[in-house]
C-alpha cells in the first residue's frame, strides 16, 4: 500500500460510503473488513433492518452514485410525521408546510449496502476481506495488523469498525458510554389502514412506539415498527413463541396508537438492540473514525446513520480541500474534522437524550408541560418549518 493512501477499516454503510467519497476525492483508499453481500430481496420480502434516511443523507449517496442503483419501488417517501405525546400532546409535520415533497425516506439497510457494494467494485477499489487487530503509530502514519497477518501502513486509518470499535479501542480514543437500559425492537407489520407515506410516534412514558410508511404487500399496507422499551420487556417478548408475540402486540398497540393505522399484525419476528448513548474524541495520530464508531445516539428521531454519513461528508470535504503539503493523516487536518463534527454530534445527542428523559419523566407538571409544548408548537408556523427541517435533516 502507498504512503499516501487511506485505509477504511470497516465495510458497513458508514465504511463503504467513506472509501467511494475519499476515492471519488482522489485519494487512494483500500477496505479492511468482511464482505458479507447481502440476499436480493424480491417482491414482499423485505429486509429486517430499514433506516430513515435524510435529505443530506439522501444527497451523498446520490453524488456516490449508489442511490441510483436502489430499487426505487422499495424506497418509500415520508411526507409526513406525526408524534404524540403521552396524553393530547400532537405534533403534525407536513413536507409541504415547507414547499418540499418529502421529509425522509424509509430504505432496507441491505438495499444500500448492497447499492453500495456495487459502486465500490465500479470504482475498482481494493478491499481486503480480514480483521483489523492492533494498531501502532509511525512517523508517516498507522501500521495495521490484521487477523490474517497481514500489513498496511497508510497515512490515515478511518475506523467505521460500528458501536465497539477495535480501532477505537486500539487507538487510545476516549470514549463515554452510557446505556439506555432499553432495547430498540424493530420488525415489519401489516397494518389495517393506509399509511399515506406518514410516519407515526408514540411517546408512551416508558417507551416510544414508531410505525414507518413501507412499500404495500400482496397483504395490504405495511409498516415498519420501531419499538424503543425498558430491555427487561423487550426480552421477554423476544422470547415469546410467535402467536404470543403477536397477541403482545395487539394487546399493547391498541392502547397506544389507539388504532390509528388499525389493527397491527407482525409480519417478521421482532429483534431487538441495545440502546445506548455514545460519544469519542473521534480522532487521535493517523486515524479518524466515522459512523458508530465515532457516536450513537437514541434512535427515537432516526438519525444514527445520517450523523455517521454526516461524518462520511465532512472527512470527504475536508481531506479533498486540504493543502497540497498535508497529508490525510497530518494532525492539523484530523483537527479541522474534528471541530466540525463537535456540533452536530453534540446536538444530536442531546436533542435526542433530552427528548428520552423528557417523555421518561413520570412527575405531572412535566408530562403537561410536554404536552402542552407540543400543542404550541404545532400551531407555530415558524417553529413547524425549524422542526420539518431538523427531522428533514438540514440542521
Ligand atoms: C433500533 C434502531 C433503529 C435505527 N434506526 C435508524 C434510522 O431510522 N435512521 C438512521 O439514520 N439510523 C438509525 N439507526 C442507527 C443505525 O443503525 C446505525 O447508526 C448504523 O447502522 C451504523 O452504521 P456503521 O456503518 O457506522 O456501523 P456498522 O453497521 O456496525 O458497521 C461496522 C462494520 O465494521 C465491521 N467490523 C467490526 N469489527 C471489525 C474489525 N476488527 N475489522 C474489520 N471490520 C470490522 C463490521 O463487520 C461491520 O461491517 C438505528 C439504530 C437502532 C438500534
Amino acid at each position: 500500500m502507498k504512503q499516501e493512501s487511506v485505509l477504511v477499516c470497516g465495510t458497513g454503510i458508514a465504511g463503504l460510503a467513506c472509501a467511494l467519497g475519499l476515492s471519488r476525492a482522489g485519494l487512494s483508499v483500500a477496505l479492511l473488513g468482511p464482505r458479507r453481500i447481502p440476499p436480493v430481496r424480491v417482491a414482499d420480502d423485505y429486509h429486517p433492518r430499514v433506516y430513515a434516511i435524510s435529505g443530506a443523507s439522501h444527497s451523498l449517496l446520490d453524488r456516490l452514485g449508489a442511490w441510483r442503483l436502489m430499487d426505487a419501488r422499495r424506497i418509500t417517501p415520508v411526507e409526513a410525521m406525526e408524534i404524540h405525546g403521552d396524553a393530547d400532546g400532537l405534533l403534525d409535520l407536513s413536507a409541504w408546510q415547507d414547499a418540499r415533497e418529502t421529509l425522509a425516506w424509509i430504505v432496507e439497510s441491505g438495499e444500500i449496502e448492497r447499492a453500495l457494494q456495487q459502486a465500490v467494485q465500479v470504482m475498482g477499489i481494493a478491499w481486503h476481506e480480514d480483521q483489523f487487530v492492533s494498531l501502532e503509530s509511525s512517523a508517516h502514519g498507522v501500521r495495521v495488523t490484521t487477523a490474517q497477518g497481514q500489513r498496511f501502513h497508510p497515512a490515515l486509518l478511518v475506523g467505521a469498525d460500528g458501536a465497539r470499535s477495535p480501532v477505537r479501542v486500539a487507538a487510545g480514543i476516549r470514549h463515554d458510554y452510557t446505556p439506555y437500559g432499553d432495547m430498540g425492537v424493530v420488525a415489519h407489520l401489516d397494518i389495517e389502514w393506509p399509511h399515506q407515506n406518514r410516519a407515526c410516534q408514540w411517546f408512551t412514558g416508558d417507551s416510544v412506539f414508531a410505525l414507518l410508511p413501507m412499500p404495500d404487500t400482496a397483504d395490504g399496507p405495511q409498516a415498519s415498527l420501531v419499538w424503543s422499551m425498558p430491555e427487561d420487556r423487550a426480552r421477554e417478548w423476544l422470547a415469546m413463541d410467535a402467536d404470543a408475540q403477536q397477541a403482545y402486540l395487539a394487546s399493547h398497540a391498541l392502547s397506544i396508537t389507539g388504532a390509528r393505522l388499525g389493527r397491527l399484525r407482525l409480519r417478521t419476528r421482532p429483534q431487538g438492540f441495545p440502546l445506548t448513548l455514545e460519544r469519542s474524541a473521534m480522532v487521535a495520530p493517523g486515524v479518524a473514525l466515522v459512523g458508530d464508531a465515532a457516536h450513537r445516539v437514541h434512535p427515537l428521531a432516526g438519525q444514527g446513520l445520517n450523523l455517521g454519513l454526516g461524518d462520511v461528508q465532512d472527512l470527504i470535504q475536508i481531506l479533498g480541500a486540504r493543502e497540497p503539503h498535508h497529508g490525510p493523516g497530518d494532525a492539523r487536518v484530523l483537527a479541522r474534522y474534528r471541530r466540525r463534527r463537535a456540533e452536530p454530534v453534540l446536538a444530536m445527542g442531546l436533542v435526542t437524550h433530552g427528548l428520552h428523559r423528557l417523555f421518561g419523566a413520570q412527575c405531572a407538571p412535566l408530562a403537561w408541560a410536554r404536552n402542552q409544548g407540543m400543542q404550541v408548537a404545532d400551531r407555530l408556523p415558524f417553529l413547524k418549518r425549524q422542526l420539518i427541517r431538523a427531522a428533514a435533516g438540514d440542521n
